[in-house]
């Protein structure tokens, strides 16, 4: 995992104030600008859940980048878990709470298999809040959490106290 963490610190750009003023955005797209390196992102990804999964659920936006070629690589299905409005119904929909305001993610409880395996990707787990909203998801459409899996986890937000009890990886910890 050593190998994974530096290829993603290696084709990553810092943004500040982005975007809003005191944010440190990390920005994923050098990474997938290198075909190599997003290549072996995605090996790497799939030789760790090979396997253990059904089915890969991708986080709208940047999660559904790293879902689709993660599915095809593992030989699964992927999923879409949404922004509130984006899915043509029956959607199930949890809410949260934002630092400022709140949000609304969406599933089609149809999208996937009773007793899935189900993994979650994203590129960033800050807060937590969106990975948890993703979970009630995945669980109320009859589906199992294998695990929730990002690219980078901030600490300082403690987003992993959201997420009592579940497997969660992260390849870089800033
Ligand atoms: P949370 O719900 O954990 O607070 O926020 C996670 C969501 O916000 C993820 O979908 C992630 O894409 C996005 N996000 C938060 N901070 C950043 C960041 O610094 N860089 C990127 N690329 N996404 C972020």
């Amino acid at each position: 995992d050593r190998e994974l963490a530096e290829l993603i610190q290696n084709n990553l750009r810092e943004i500040p104030d982005f975007p809003e003023p005191g944010v440190l955005f990390r920005d994923i797209t050098p990474l997938l600008a290198n075909g190599p390196a997003f290549a072996k992102l995605i090996d790497g990804l799939a030789e760790k859940y090979r396997g253990k999964v059904d089915a890969i659920a991708g986080l709208e936006s940047r999660g559904f980048i790293l879902a689709a070629p993660l599915a095809i690589a593992l030989g699964v299905g992927m999923l879409t878990i949404r922004k509130a409005g984006k899915l043509p119904g029956p959607v199930l929909g949890v809410d949260y709470e934002l630092e400022y305001g709140s949000a609304r993610m969406e599933i089609r409880p149809d999208s996937v298999k009773e007793g899935d395996r189900v993994l979650i990707i994203d590129d960033v787990l800050a807060t937590g809040g969106t990975a948890a909203a993703a979970i009630e998801l995945v669980e109320a459409s009859g589906a199992e959490v294998e695990g929730i899996c990002v690219l980078m986890e901030l600490l300082a937000l403690k987003g992993r106290d959201k997420l009592p009890g579940r497997e969660v990886a992260a390849l870089l910890s800033f």
